[in-house]
């Protein structure tokens, strides 16, 4: 099937930007088929091979700008990203890593996670989902020794569930998986989430390499508390975990557990931050470190929290109750927020609060999750080291 593209998007097209909007189809089919598509200039002349497919954002993806796509140009793609990783293949500190980093690998629209011997793939829309047996079979010519895989639907599906098994063997749950020494519990089929989000590893590290020893931290938005877990392994004297979700408090204290921490030294509270940030100020409460981590949006009964709107409230917030001599840990998920822009924010608080500050380290996404230079808005991850005086 032959879809033409306006004249206004086939320059970025041809300058291999992947991503397709309705707004860049000449025409845009009532029913997407599942079948690979070739893609014409406005002239008719070959683009890219690539596919429709509804997801959160856009409406497809170009894939191939050589030529067609079959389970030969999918191996290859496996092959190549199997390669590019052969460091964390080798290294025995980390066992759970990005395989497959959807469009930064060549292929939009699936994820593939490694959590030791198992997989985790995620499905962004229903056609690469449609396409599956012919993907796990090139899967698992390129990697036979993944033992077995989960899957995640990651785009709107009345029938299908969110998480369920794939191929293989059965993973145990808890699975152990180490990063950098480190142990995380995680559990491959239980929602969409496992435990751990991969992409951390860097700052993580840095915290076990022991950024923070000595030093009371405070981790907000703290999920499964893995940045606790790595601070504490890396000698911080105490960490304080706090997030809403009630799951949070034994998910925390399992992950303490595994390393052997005394769970007692640690303080795990089910809360919202922003009652916390009010609690700590009340009580006086200081930190030396403090970790920012929120989801990009977030609603719950009392307001609507987004990063583009409130990270520079929780920054304020978090001055308040640093020491006077502090480190803030900033970090953000939001695609839709540039680096300089998310700086920016940060920035404007900090003057508002009048402190002095110093950006000393900046992370983006590990080499793992490989991103691609066509587009910029896949390397979605910002985490900066700030020093700050009061
Ligand atoms: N920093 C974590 C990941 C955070 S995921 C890590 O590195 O593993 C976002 C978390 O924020 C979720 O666990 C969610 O429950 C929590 N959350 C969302 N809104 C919140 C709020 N207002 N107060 C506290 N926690 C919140």
């Amino acid at each position: 099937m032959n879809i033409m593209v306006t004249k206004k998007s086939e320059k970025k097209f041809k300058g291999r930007y992947p991503l397709i909007q309705k707004e860049d189809l000449l025409e845009i089919p009532k029913t997407f088929t599942d079948e690979w598509i070739r893609f014409v200039d406005s002239q008719g002349k070959f683009l890219a091979t690539g596919y429709l497919g509804k997801q959160n954002k856009g409406i497809g993806w170009l894939v191939n700008w050589e030529g067609t796509i079959d389970s030969l140009f999918l191996e290859n793609l496996f092959l190549k990203a199997k390669d590019q990783r052969q460091v964390f293949d080798q290294e025995e500190a980390t066992t759970a890593y990005r395989l497959f980093n959807g469009e930064g690998d060549g292929l939009g629209g699936l994820i593939i996670d490694r959590y030791d011997k198992f997989a985790v793939f995620s499905w962004y829309n229903e056609t690469l989902y449609q396409k599956k047996a012919t993907i796990i079979q090139a899967f698992r010519n390129s990697f036979p020794e993944i033992k077995g895989a989960y899957e995640k639907v990651r785009f709107t599906s009345d029938t299908l569930p969110e998480s369920q098994k794939l191929f293989g063997l059965e993973a145990p749950e808890p699975l152990f998986v180490y990063e950098n020494g480190v142990r995380y519990a995680t559990y491959l089929n239980d929602g969409l989430m496992t435990g751990i989000f991969l992409d951390q590893k860097e700052v993580r590290g840095r915290l076990v390499e022991g950024v923070v020893a000595g030093k009371t931290v405070l981790n907000m938005f703290s999920y499964t508390g893995a940045f606790s877990v790595a601070s504490a392994m890396g000698g911080s004297s105490t960490t304080t975990s706090v997030d809403l979700a009630k799951r949070s408090l034994p998910k925390t204290k399992e992950q303490f557990e595994v390393n052997h921490l005394a769970v007692d030294d640690q303080k795990i509270i089910v809360m919202d931050v922003f009652d916390y940030f009010k609690y700590a100020s009340r009580k006086q409460l200081h930190y030396d470190v403090i970790i920012l981590d929120p989801p990009s949006f977030a609603r719950n009964k009392k307001k609507v929290f987004s990063v583009a709107k409130n990270y520079g409230d929780l920054v304020k917030d978090s001055v308040d109750i640093l020491e006077q001599e502090g480190l803030l840990i900033a970090s953000t998920n939001a695609a839709n927020i540039s680096l300089e822009k998310y700086k920016h924010m940060i920035v404007q608080a900090l003057e508002e609060k009048q402190v002095r500050y110093q950006f000393k380290e900046t992370y983006q996404l590990p080499n793992d999750f490989r991103t691609n230079k066509h587009f910029e808005e896949g390397n979605y991850l910002k985490v900066f080291f700030i020093e700050i005086i009061k």
